[in-house]
């Protein structure tokens, strides 16, 4: 049993640090562990430390927590660094959108093909990516030996550029391809019995292995395909699309079934207006990278940081209360999945689905894990460079990440048709912010159908680039 120092940046963002809070408790190895919360907001990084300390007491579990403000404070001394920091924050997004709709960029310009998930930015959010640059930096100089956890989108840009320009241990997760299981539960298959195995790039994975001892399922996927009514498809909320129409015409084009946030990340076939993507993602909302899918997502957000900012000003005014039974009653009102939520809290027998806690259990003591991870490709799959980030599983343990073999291999369609162009898009993406120059961004959005002159093009950039306070 190793208890080790664990920072959280971005500690704010009060259900991903709760989830990994009582992942923590549930995980006896990491049990005597420090955690320090930092972000800079001081309102919620309290918030989360009053929360995280009462859940910790009740569960039983010996953690300490402090917190600061303070980026170096917080890295100094660390053995994992986990980062979640959104710098901005949702309005800088929303800001950032509202002067691309304004010239004609429905959902903004960092809206691109393959690239639909609205708070991914990748041409604009420079700050986000000159942090991801700073927290490495950093580490470099006061924590050289610990990891870097990336949960920060975008996972795939931030991967590549920190592995590229820092020595610094470093590994990136998204949890999208649980939906795997989705697909299984579709399809009448036991979860328990499956083999499978997804690989791409982060937001573009494909389920390559589908597999129930030794026999493949994909003709299984293909009869449910052809009786497969459309009209039929009714999301439960607005991030219900692995079984979409869409999720089943992407699958028809590229011969994998697209899985999690990849479903989100396709063509403008399924984008070009509210009418098509509700074809293709279900009514009302038509994903949650439309105007209503995104309005119902930031409603959740909002309440739940304000039920969390409630929660702990009762926890501090009367300490004796139980914070199980203040969130277990508080969730009703909240949609099914939050309240899922609320009861995976303090659900000993069952872990949040976020993989940093069981890396670190895995690395600090042995405790071998199967993860899907965000790391440089070298050679794992065929027709990506080295030093491009990909999304695959491998096997952590003691000695470090052990990819696995993808096998089978990534048709020439996914590669060639999707992770190809993907990936030149995040190229063009991070020259242009490590030359800091938005001529480049110019010249990607010419290659946007949205862009009907060069002069919208160039006049958005520069309204976009004027606006901001960028850091650097
Ligand atoms: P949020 O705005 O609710 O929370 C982000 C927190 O970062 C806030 O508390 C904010 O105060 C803090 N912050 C801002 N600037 C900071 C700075 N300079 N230093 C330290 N903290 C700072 O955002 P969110 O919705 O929780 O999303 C956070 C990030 O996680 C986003 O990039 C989002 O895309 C990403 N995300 C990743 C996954 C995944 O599986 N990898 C899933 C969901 C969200």
């Amino acid at each position: 049993m190793s208890a080790v120092n664990i920072s959280i940046i971005g500690a704010g963002s009060a259900v991903f640090s709760l989830r990994l809070v009582s992942d923590l408790c549930k995980t006896s190895g990491l049990h005597g562990s420090r955690v320090t919360l930092m972000d800079i907001d001081e309102g919620r990084l309290a918030a989360v430390q009053i929360l995280a300390s009462k859940l910790a007491e009740e569960m039983s579990s010996s953690l300490q927590f402090s917190k600061t403000v303070e980026l170096e404070e917080a890295i100094e001394g660390s053995d994992f660094v986990i980062n979640s920091a959104l710098v901005g924050g949702h309005s800088f997004l929303e800001r950032v959108r509202s002067i691309g709709e304004k010239y004609g960029y429905c959902r903004g310009i960092d809206t691109q093909e393959f690239n639909m998930v609205s708070d991914y930015y990748t041409l604009t959010n420079w700050n986000q990516l000159s942090y991801f640059l700073k927290i490495a930096e950093m580490m470099e100089k006061h924590a050289p030996n610990a990891w870097l956890l990336q949960a920060a989108n975008p996972v795939f840009e931030g991967t590549t550029l920190i592995r590229r320009h820092s020595k610094i241990k470093m590994i990136g997760f998204c949890h999208g391809h649980y939906d795997v299981l989705e697909v299984a539960e579709a399809l009448g298959v036991n979860k328990a019995e499956l083999d499978w195995q997804v690989a791409g790039v982060n937001h573009g994975i494909w389920l390559n292995r589908f597999r129930r001892n030794g026999e493949d399922l994909y003709p299984l996927f293909e009869d449910y395909a052809s009786s497969y009514e459309c009209n039929k498809f009714k999301p439960s909320n607005p991030f219900n699309v692995q079984m979409s129409p869409a999720a089943l015409d992407m699958y028809s084009f590229y011969g994998l079934v697209p899985i999690g946030d990849t479903v989100r990340n396709s063509g403008w076939k399924y984008h070009y207006d509210q009418q098509t993507l509700e074809k293709w993602y279900g009514s009302p909302w038509g994903s949650p990278d439309s105007e209503p899918g995104w309005k119902w997502y930031r409603e959740q957000l909002g309440e739940v940081t304000g039920a969390t900012l409630a929660l702990a000003k009762a926890i501090e005014q009367f300490p004796d209360v139980s914070l199980e039974k203040l969130i277990t009653e508080g969730s009703k009102g909240l949609s099914s999945d939050f309240t899922r939520e609320a009861d995976q809290l303090y659900d000993k027998d069952s872990m949040s689905g976020e993989q940093h806690i069981p890396f670190i259990d895995a690395i600090a003591n042995g405790n071998s894990a199967r993860l899907v991870v965000n790391t440089l490709n070298e050679g794992v799959i065929e027709g990506i460079d080295d030093d491009v980030a990909v999304e695959v599983p491998a096997i952590v343990d003691k000695d470090g990440i052990h990819v696995e073999e993808i096998d089978p291999v990534l048709p020439e369609r996914v590669i060639q048709w999707y992770l190809r162009p993907r990936i030149l898009r995040m190229e063009w993406a991070l020259e242009a912010f490590m030359e800091k120059n938005p001529d480049l961004v110019v010249e990607i959005l010419l290659k946007d159908p949205r862009t009907k002159s060069f002069e919208q093009a160039r006049a958005v950039v520069q309204e976009i680039f004027d606006s901001e306070g960028w850091s650097e």
